[in-house]
């Protein structure tokens, strides 16, 4: 741990150096199974945002111009390096954010793959040409790099969520601010020194963990040199954010909060469907935005499904996660355990019936247990709001129409899940879902070479695949004659 732990530089990253505050302000994180110090990282200021600015107005011009296949090296080797350091990196994940280590494993795995997936696409930026219909002039379309970039990410992929917009803003030639969320800055800072040891220029990437976002960004928002705000985090704060962001018709991509549907047909294969929804529902303890976070089953296969699924629920094991044998972290605070209780506790005061779990583990640590309900009442926050944690919740329904109409009673749209044996429901159900993303017979979806996203309240724009980089850069309509 403390070699780990000795690697992470605890400054600002300002344009990649190591810089102490404004005022040398510094922060604790801390370990949630444990509660202890990890270490105390620099506080940034709003002082701070605005010479992180002047660093990024400062290099995107160079940065931009520089040979794409040049900006794909050093992701390249950004990539092989995070691999190298893999065992640091899941160890950082698992101590300051809690999920057990073989899940920190499976996000290097993941987080890395968007520093290797845009390092390939920095060299497909594609324009077009085509001759006007009319036959009186040409069509020359160019993409050309956006410019500074801020990019705010949440606690619960340290490591991925930071990829998946510096890679794409660096192969795409921005610069780029990233503001780590408070309870994990330190991957994103071991993330920063990485892409300087891959030799990212100086200047192109500052990373400021703060305590104060709402002040650190005001600065940045009201600079007309910041030219997109990346996001990813609560629908809330992304609303405000996007009122900030209209003042200066800022562009901004927004990665928003999910309330996941996982919906099993009576045709499914209940075996797989449990398999799926545990997987849907349990990576990251259930602190992922695609969580299932209602999972419907036609009641002709309810009460399988409700068993078999409680049972292997019952197996896992909660604890340290860098502890053998734990399947289930900790949750990432205090604020989260005790909202993750309030739910349990409305739906059950409202009538739901408690299969497993439903109170916080006592002792040190944020720990709260598997737990599973079930008749569950339509008014029950639960199904309305995102939990968040590692609590599923089986509501019936009778066939496929009232399926449908039930994984789109909500205002977000981000994953959806279904289970089915058949194919041309599989497809009619996929596109009648209001999702941006649909896993058919597979409760994972995530993959760095697929567009990730939502529609309705769950955000807007798409980060990896081919749409990730496109988020990075204009257009521009050249007219010939
Ligand atoms: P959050 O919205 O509280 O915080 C996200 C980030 O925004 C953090 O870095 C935080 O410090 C920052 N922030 C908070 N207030 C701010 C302000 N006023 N100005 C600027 N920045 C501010 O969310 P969280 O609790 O960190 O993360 C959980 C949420 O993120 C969930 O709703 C989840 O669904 C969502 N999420 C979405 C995706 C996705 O891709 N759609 C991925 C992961 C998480």
């Amino acid at each position: 741990m403390e070699s780990t732990l000795s690697r992470v530089p605890t400054g600002l990253l300002l344009g990649g150096h190591d810089s102490a505050a404004a005022g040398a302000r510094r922060f604790a994180v801390a370990n949630p199974a444990t509660e202890e110090i990890l270490l105390e990282v620099a506080d940034a200021g709003p002082d701070d945002a605005a010479r992180a600015l002047d660093i990024a107005a400062q290099a995107q011009p160079h940065w931009a111009a520089t040979p794409p296949r040049q900006r794909a090296e050093i992701l390249r080797r950004a990539y092989e390096l995070v691999e190298r350091s893999r065992d640091d990196f899941a160890r950082l994940i698992t101590l300051e954010m809690g999920k057990p280590l073989a899940e920190s494993h499976a996000e290097v795995t993941y987080g890395a793959e968007f520093l290797r997936w845009f390092s390939e696409e920095a060299v497909r930026i594609n324009g077009r040409y085509t001759a006007a219909p009319a036959g009186n002039g040409r069509i020359l379309v160019t993409k050309q790099a956006v410019g500074p970039v801020l990019a705010i990410t949440p606690w619960n992929f340290p490591l991925a969520m930071g990829t998946r917009k510096i890679a794409a803003a660096v192969a795409a030639g921005c610069t780029t601010i990233i503001k780590p969320a408070p309870d994990t800055p330190l991957t994103t800072l071991l993330l920063g020194s990485v892409l300087a040891e891959a030799g990212l220029p100086d200047g192109v990437l500052s990373v400021l963990p703060t305590t104060d976002a709402a002040a650190l960004v005001a600065p940045l928002f009201a600079d007309r040199r910041l030219r997109k705000l990346t996001f990813t985090g609560s629908t809330a704060v992304g609303k405000s954010l996007l009122a900030q962001a209209a003042g200066r018709v800022l562009r901004t991509s927004m990665e928003l909060g999910g309330n996941a549907p996982f919906v099993v047909f009576a045709d499914a294969d209940v075996d797989a469907a449990v398999e799926g929804a545990l997987a849907a529902k349990m990576r990251n303890g259930g602190e992922a935005c695609t969580a299932a976070n209602r999972i419907h089953v036609d009641n002709a296969v309810r009460e399988e499904f409700t068993e078999k699924f409680t049972a292997r629920m019952a197996k896992l094991t909660l604890g340290d996660g860098t502890h053998p044998g734990v399947d289930v972290g900790p949750l990432i605070n205090e604020r989260q355990r005790a909202k993750v209780a309030e739910l349990v506790d409305d739906a059950v005061g409202k009538g739901a019936a408690l299969l497993l779990g439903g109170q916080p583990a006592p002792g040190r640590g944020h720990f709260y247990p598997p737990t599973v309900l079930t008749e569950i009442p339509s008014d029950a926050r639960l199904l309305a709001e995102e939990v968040f944690g590692p609590v599923a919740a089986i509501v019936g329904f009778d066939g496929e129409a009232a399926g449908v109409a039930a994984a789109n009673a909500t205002e977000f749209g981000l994953a959806a899940y279904i289970y089915t044996r058949d194919l041309d429901r599989a497809l009619r159900v996929s596109g009648q879902i209001e999702s941006g993303m649909v896993g058919v017979n597979r409760g994972i979806i995530s993959d760095a070479a697929a567009p990730f996203g939502g529609i309705k309240e769950s955000g807007l724009g798409r980060e990896g695949g081919g749409e990730g980089i496109e988020e990075y850069l204009e257009t521009k309509y050249i007219a010939l004659t």
